[in-house]
């Protein structure tokens, strides 16, 4: 027997989302299935709400599943207090949505968290909260992606649809030590010549190829910093912006903490071999007492944990293919913020992932229309009046949609290089 349960879309729009249940059951082991208008957007991160935005601005429902209970989880429940982002603000907006003028230049986490919280009330992105997704696997017959997410009450549910969007992040579980090379380390100052050194960087590479900013980086770290390697943090071989570009991993902005390596307050040491009882014991052999140890080790990706299908991620949740092809996998696949460029890279695969499901979205809705023109054609002989003004306003409807995607694709063409 099939009830209706109510709708779950996340979006404004209370009919697209059709939720029947498999069985009747309501405790932690009952089992339903939402087949959803749109798109399935799993993760409620900056990257979820600005795909979410968007096809918001594209007229198309989608369904946002989050597996904590609020929005940018990251944010809320696993940083510091006194963070702030590490980039100036310009370079951290989402699309559509500029961040407040008396905001100061580097947004504290209480200041990003309120600009989140308006943009999903803006947008009006509700998300179904409390819904951890364990698997997303491609039904090739139905062409249809099947994504179950587990309640905080065990209940699972399978939401049905065309597309799915990947916005869980880039930083979704606790990683760990990756071995040889991690005590090597590229530190900048945030700021040079009295602007941001990120915007410095950004200007130059518009002129000079990404070897040669690297050099004139390192010269003026040596300058403001001094020899970082004489305080034992060794520098890679390669430069900071190429290694981003490479392997996606960021230097170290400093904020402070190099002057009290420096003065002494804190120590660097060598790599941890073991621990044991009293503290740790490094590869030069020396051991020492700690009474707290607190690994910093990272946070990596949880994608091939829960999806099954696509071809888009690599064993490590990392996507495939690189910057800028890496948002688009196959069968309606598509993945936000996971090319290692920050929130200037979120926006820009928000844009593109939005604009790809709008058309797909429009042709689908063209398609359903254009079978009842002609059903209607077909039974008349002719068609009539409203159906001819039907198929004009809905050629319209897509030129403008064409326009509309051609424009936000030149906003975010600018290939940048980014670090977090
Ligand atoms: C400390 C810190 C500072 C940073 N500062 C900057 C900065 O200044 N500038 C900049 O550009 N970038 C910065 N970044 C990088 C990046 O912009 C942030 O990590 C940003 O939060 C990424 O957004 P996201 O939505 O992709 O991922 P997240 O913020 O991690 O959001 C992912 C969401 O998905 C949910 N989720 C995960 N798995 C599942 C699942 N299986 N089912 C359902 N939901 C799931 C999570 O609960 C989370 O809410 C910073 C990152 C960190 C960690």
């Amino acid at each position: 027997m099939q009830t209706k349960q109510a709708a779950a879309d996340s979006s404004s729009s209370s009919n697209s989302t059709d939720t029947s249940s498999k069985n009747n059951k309501q405790s932690s082991t009952t089992s339903s299935c939402c087949v959803v208008h749109g798109p399935i957007i799993v993760g409620a991160g900056p990257s979820g709400l600005a795909v979410a935005a968007t096809l918001r601005r594209h007229g198309v429902p989608f369904t946002v599943l989050e597996r904590s209970d609020g929005i940018a989880d990251l944010w809320t429940n696993r940083t510091y207090d006194r963070l702030r982002l590490h980039l100036p603000k310009v370079f951290c907006e989402l699309p559509h949505v500029a961040f407040p003028d008396d905001f100061p230049s580097y947004p504290t986490k209480h200041d990003f968290l309120r600009y989140l919280r308006s943009y999903a009330a803006g947008f009006a992105v509700s998300p179904l909260f409390g819904r951890a997704v364990t698997r997303a696997r491609f039904d090739a017959a139905a062409a249809l992606w099947r994504v179950t997410a587990v309640s905080d009450d065990g209940a699972e549910t399978e939401f049905v649809s065309r597309w799915l969007v990947v916005a869980s992040g880039e930083n979704a579980e606790v990683g760990g030590a990756q071995g040889e090379g991690e005590g090597e380390v590229h530190v900048l100052p945030r700021e040079m010549f009295g602007g941001s050194t990120f915007g410095i960087a950004m200007k130059l590479l518009k002129w000079l190829p990404v070897k040669l900013v690297d050099r004139f980086l390192l010269l003026v770290a040596s300058m403001v910093l001094g020899d970082t390697e004489k305080y034992g943090l060794k520098r890679p071989k390669l430069g900071p912006l190429e290694i981003k570009n490479i392997t996606g991993k960021s230097p170290v902005l400093d904020v402070g903490a190099w002057s009290l390596i420096k003065s002494g307050n804190i120590k660097i040491v060598p790599e941890v071999e073991s621990f044991n009882s009293n503290g740790a014991r490094f590869v030069d052999g020396n051991e020492m007492a700690f009474d707290t140890v607190i690994f910093a080790t990272g946070y990596r990706s949880n994608v091939p944990s829960w999806l099954k299908d696509g071809d888009l991620f690599t064993e490590d949740g990392k996507p495939k293919a690189q910057h800028p092809s890496n948002w688009r996998g196959p069968n309606g696949l598509y993945c936000v913020g996971f090319s290692g460029r920050g929130l200037l890279g979120v926006g820009a695969d928000a844009l593109r992932a939005a604009a790809d499901i709008a058309g797909r979205w429009q042709e689908m809705v063209a398609a359903a229309a254009g079978a009842k023109i002609s059903s209607v054609k077909r039974e008349t002989g002719d068609w009539p009046w409203a159906c001819k003004r039907a198929a004009a306003l809905m050629a319209l409807a897509a030129a403008a949609l064409l326009l509309k995607q051609q424009q936000l694709l030149s906003w975010c063409s600018t290939d940048v290089y980014m670090w977090r």
